[in-house]
């Protein structure tokens, strides 16, 4: 009879998976949502209402096929789900996890229209999870070898979305990372709260098993040379991200106790998983005061890593208003939630210190002006509104410009004025998809597109492989 009704969603609202209480959730570094359970997601699938006009797969950056799986998962055909869901997605689980969907796929839902939008991020996380859970991997039987092979640069999001195309085409890929595991921003950047490293840790196991190489603690340009891989290899694929840390350009940056928001959290993630090298490199603040800075993702993650360190008090100062931020609206309620108060319309102009040491922040008030180039309102400072907020720590989470490697020259690999590396999506000219100006080197992910997110990231590098495979003729 559910199966029947087309009009579920009348009857069932929309309700996401159990929170942990925020008073529990902000002592561990753990996911905050249970798990859905078999009713749960057959229900809140069958809310779709495959209006015809899939916006949802539009407005995914991978185009997944979103009704199709949830009709699936709504009749209990799981493995079938698990299958679908991989033609387009390399990490559909991880991506259930951390994607933006108010303003991704669930944004674009038709649902949204005042009845909530179907939940179709925990849905594709609870597709894989249980496919997992039951045994399923991706079947590699019927793939013939092509004994080509491919070096890939960087184990994120973008370098594993290549590896998983060119490891179902029979091309083997080999993939090098300078970090002791897998997963690039998604294991050293986004905390345990949000992605629980177990995720990964299986993720480099089906990996793994389908073929994929992994040679780890392994920096391309130190440790092997990029000649090398160019000699050695049939092409190679750059998916080596974005780490030059955004500065605010105002007095007092460099007092001790400011700390960018990477090297906060890397630290973390180091302490919390026993990669730390020195116990000195952990930056801990118990007990102190702390004002992040900024409002996208990485403020967010530093917010919530800072509430669960045992901070005593965690402020974000941000610019523009609450409707003008970059990140998810789900985990600025979840950073609320665990206890982070929010000043909004906030500029910082100064750190101030005292022998050396950070005592505050100078800000000054802001009102909404017109919108920018990309659509998002300016922030114009209010004439005479300076205060100075007491703090003992700073964290800086303005964002990440491209970091090219220095070598990039000596292979004829071309840059944009800004730092990203030049490799268009759109095949032309004889040209291939993603291709640099070096025919053998692909890339994709944040250092060609500018630091986004981890759906986007996957996207190009799969994009990337198939303009490889075109290169290679396979
Ligand atoms: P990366 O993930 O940065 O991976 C690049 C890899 O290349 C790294 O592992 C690096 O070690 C390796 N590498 C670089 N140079 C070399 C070399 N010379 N030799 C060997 N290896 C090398 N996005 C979302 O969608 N949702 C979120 O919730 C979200 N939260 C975020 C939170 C934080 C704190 C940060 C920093 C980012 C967040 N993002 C989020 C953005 C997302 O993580 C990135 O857009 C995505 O990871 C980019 O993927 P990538 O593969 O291009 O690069
Ligand atoms: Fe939505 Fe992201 Fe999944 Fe696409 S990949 S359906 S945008 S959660």
């Amino acid at each position: 009879e559910r199966l029947n009704n087309d009009f579920q969603f009348l009857d069932v609202s929309r309700e996401g998976p159990k929170k942990i209480k925020a008073s529990v959730r902000k002592k561990q570094y753990a996911e905050i949502y249970e798990p859905f359970v078999a009713t749960e997601a057959a229900e809140q699938s069958h809310r779709c209402l495959d209006c015809g006009n899939p916006y949802c797969s539009w407005k995914c950056p991978v185009h997944n096929h979103i009704p199709d799986w949830l009709q699936l998962v709504s009749e209990g055909n799981i493995i079938k789900a698990a299958e679908l869901s991989h033609q387009t997605n390399t990490l559909p689980e991880v991506c259930g996890r951390v994607c933006p969907q108010d303003r991704l796929c669930e944004g674009a839902c038709t649902l949204n229209d005042g009845f909530g939008a179907v939940t179709i991020g925990s849905v594709e996380k609870y597709i894989t999870d249980t496919a997992f859970a039951m045994g399923w991997k991706p079947d590699m039987s019927n793939t013939p070898q092509t004994g080509k092979k491919v070096a890939i640069i960087g184990a994120g999001p973008a370098g594993l979305g290549a590896a998983d195309i060119l490891v179902r085409n029979g091309v083997t890929p080999v993939v090098f990372d300078r970090y002791p595991e897998i997963g690039g921003l998604l294991t050293f950047g986004i905390p345990e709260f949000k992605l629980e490293k177990e995720v990964m840790a299986n993720r480099r196991r089906v990996f793994e098993e389908m073929g994929v190489e992994f040679r780890l603690n392994t920096e391309i340009g130190k440790d092997v040379s990029m000649q090398s891989l160019v000699d050695e290899y049939d092409a190679v694929f750059l998916g080596m991200g974005t780490y030059t840390y955004m500065k605010g350009g105002f007095p007092g940056e460099d007092l001790d106790g400011v700390y960018d928001a990477l090297p906060f959290l890397i630290s973390n993630v180091n302490h919390c998983l026993g990669f730390e090298k020195d116990p000195a490199d952990y930056i801990s603040l118990k007990g102190k005061t702390v004002v992040v800075l900024g409002g996208g993702d990485t403020a967010m993650d530093c917010n919530r890593t800072s509430i669960r360190q045992n901070a005593k008090r965690v402020t974000c100062a941000y610019r523009r208003d609450e409707a003008n931020m970059p990140g998810s609206k789900r985990e600025v309620e979840n950073a609320k939630e665990e206890g982070v108060k929010f000043l909004f319309n906030r500029q910082p102009v100064e750190v101030v210190g005292e022998n050396g040491k950070v005592v505050g922040v100078k800000v000054v008030t802001t009102k909404m002006g017109e919108p920018d180039e990309r659509g998002r309102r300016r922030a114009e400072v209010v004439p005479g509104s300076e205060e100075v907020l007491d703090t003992d720590v700073v964290l800086v989470a303005f964002g990440f410009r491209p970091s090219p490697a220095p070598w990039f020259a000596d292979f004829g690999i071309d840059l944009h004025e800004d730092g990203r590396v030049k490799a268009d999506e759109k095949p032309s000219q004889g040209r291939h998809a993603f291709q640099t100006t070096n025919a053998k080197v692909f890339a994709g992910g944040d250092m060609v597109r500018g630091s986004d997110l981890v759906v986007t990231a996957i996207y190009e590098g799969r994009q990337a492989a198939e303009g490889i495979l075109d290169y290679l003729e396979v």
